[in-house]
Parts: structure tokens; C-alpha cells; sequence
């Protein structure tokens, strides 16, 4: 059994995009707007700012009020688009839900759009016309190359349908030719499906929910969730059960959520390559 060290393949993504970022002749931003105070959110965006700085990427954070006016975010994001120094654009997400999220993202210019979330991008990926995705989808696939799990003609499940996690990595996994099933929460007889899965992937929201018993013997499990239980971080699989029936699992914390940051930062360095 393999527990996946997302830190250390973290590391070593990280270092090969600094000397990448080194030869550059232009300096690249990421522009981070934080709306409200979650303090998950607040976290986030702190291990982006680090981050960056690693490898040499500016960052400049835009706070907002959750009592602000929506119109203020999207007329902020109108001069972001503008400003030739800001090469990147994240709206952290979930914003307060008082405001039209989709509405914002859409005004992020697609050129700077570096969680690839506009219609544009997102179209882009789902109808195969580019490899450009969420960074956690892509740290996922990082992930199983990594480790030389092969993914074509494998029967892969992934639980939760997220236009951020579950969806896009429904589409990078089916580019790899996996057979993919995706559920969510109006699925009926979860267990007898992710039971039958060679890799299952996991991005509910709910802590320890996958037990041993929806999972088959030897599978890989990629554990996307971040929940927090009685002070403690946890994923959506109930690790120290399930651990022993897999080939490899991915742990939370310095599983997924390593990648997804490393993912960031090549995201940055491809939006600049796509453009020039
Ligand atoms: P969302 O809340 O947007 O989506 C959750 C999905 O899970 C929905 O599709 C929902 O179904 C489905 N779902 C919820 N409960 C069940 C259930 N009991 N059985 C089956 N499906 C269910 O969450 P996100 O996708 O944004 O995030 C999921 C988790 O991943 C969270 O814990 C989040 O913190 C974490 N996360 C981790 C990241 C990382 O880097 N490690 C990055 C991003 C998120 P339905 O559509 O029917 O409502």
C-alpha cells in the first residue's frame, strides 16, 4: 500500500516552474480576490501567496466586504482584465451566498482566467480543444502519472459533480480513456458503485463518508475533500480504515491540496505561454 506524498511531488513540481519562470523576460501576477472572511477561504489564499513567492510569481490580494455590492467585485475584475502586469485572475470560491457567482467568474477575461472556470475555458477542455483545467483536476491526473497508475480502460468513479473538482476531472480522466462513472448526491446505491471502481476519486465535502466497504480491494483512492472535525482536518474518506484494502491513497492533508497549489502555479506559467 502506497500513501501518496503530495509534498514531496509538490516540491519537485515547484522547483522545475521557478527555473521555468527564471527564464522568462516578463515578470508574472496573480491577482486573488477574497470576498468575506471564511476562514478556510482565508487559508487558501495564504498558501497561494507563499506560494507564488517560491517560485517567483507576484501576488497581490483584493479583499472584499461580503456586505459589498456585487457590481463593485465585477467592476474591480473589469481593471484587472485591463492591467497588463496582472497575468492571472482567481476568484476564490465559495463566495457568501448573496452573490451571482457565475455572473463574476464570467467577467474574468478568459486570457487571465487561471482556475479555468469561464464558459470559454471550460468549453474549451469539455469539448477536447484544450488540456487547460481546474488545478485540481489536473493535479489529480498528476497524481496517477506520478505514481504510473494507468488510467486507460480502468473503471473509474468520482463522487461529486462540481463545475471545480468533480466535473473537469470527469472530462481529463475520460481524455485518458478511462471508463468514468460520476455521482452525486442524488445517486442511488453509491456503494454498489464505487465498489466496482479500479480508482475512485472523492470530492463531497463530507467528512470520512467513504468507509471500507465502498471500496473494492487494491483500488486507488484520491481523497479531493478538506473538511474540518473537533479542530482537526480530514477527507471525505475514512483514511485509517480504508487505507489497508487500497494499492495507493492520497491523504489529507498533503494529498490533493498540495497539487491543487503546485497545478496553480503551472496554470500561471500557461496562461502566459498561451498568449505568447
Ligand atoms: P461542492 O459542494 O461544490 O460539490 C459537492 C459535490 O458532492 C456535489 O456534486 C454533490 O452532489 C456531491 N455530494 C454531496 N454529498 C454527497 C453524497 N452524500 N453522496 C454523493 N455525492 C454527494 O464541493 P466542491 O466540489 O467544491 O468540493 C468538494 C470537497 O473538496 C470539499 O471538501 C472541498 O473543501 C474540497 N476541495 C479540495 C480541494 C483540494 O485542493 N484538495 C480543492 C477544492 C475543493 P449534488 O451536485 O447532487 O449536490
Amino acid at each position: 500500500m502506497i500513501i501518496f506524498n503530495g509534498k514531496a511531488l509538490a516540491i519537485e513540481i515547484k522547483s522545475q516552474i521557478a527555473e521555468e519562470i527564471k527564464k522568462l523576460n516578463k515578470k508574472l501576477k496573480l491577482a486573488v480576490i477574497l470576498v468575506g472572511q471564511n476562514p478556510a477561504s482565508e487559508l487558501y489564499v495564504r498558501n497561494k501567496e507563499k506560494s507564488c513567492k517560491d517560485v517567483g510569481i507576484d501576488f497581490e490580494l483584493i479583499r472584499f466586504s461580503e456586505n459589498c455590492k456585487q457590481n463593485e467585485i465585477i467592476k474591480k475584475i473589469k481593471e484587472l482584465n485591463k492591467k497588463s502586469e496582472i497575468t492571472a485572475i482567481l476568484l476564490q470560491l465559495p463566495l457568501p451566498i448573496n452573490f451571482n457567482e457565475r455572473e463574476i467568474i464570467e467577467t474574468i477575461s478568459p486570457d487571465k482566467d487561471v482556475d479555468c472556470l469561464t464558459q470559454t475555458n471550460f468549453g474549451r477542455l469539455a469539448l477536447g480543444i484544450s488540456d487547460f483545467a481546474p488545478c485540481t483536476a489536473t493535479g489529480i491526473i498528476e497524481i496517477l502519472k506520478a505514481n504510473k497508475i494507468a488510467m486507460q480502460g480502468k473503471r473509474v468513479v468520482v463522487v461529486g459533480r462540481s463545475a471545480l473538482v468533480g466535473l473537469p476531472t470527469q472530462l481529463l480522466l475520460t481524455k485518458n480513456n478511462a471508463t468514468v462513472t460520476l455521482c452525486h448526491s442524488k445517486t442511488q446505491k453509491l456503494k454498489k458503485i464505487t465498489k466496482k471502481a479500479d480508482i475512485l476519486v472523492v470530492a463531497i465535502g463530507k467528512p470520512k463518508y467513504i468507509t471500507k466497504k465502498y471500496v473494492k480491494k487494491h483500488a486507488v483512492v484520491i481523497d479531493v475533500g478538506i473538511n474540518k472535525v473537533d479542530g482537526k482536518i480530514c477527507g471525505d474518506v475514512d483514511f485509517s480504515s480504508v487505507k489497508k484494502k487500497t494499492h495507493l491513497i492520497t491523504p489529507v492533508p498533503n494529498g490533493v491540496g498540495q497539487m491543487t497549489v503546485a497545478m496553480l502555479l503551472k496554470n500561471i506559467l500557461l496562461l502566459n505561454l498561451k498568449k505568447s
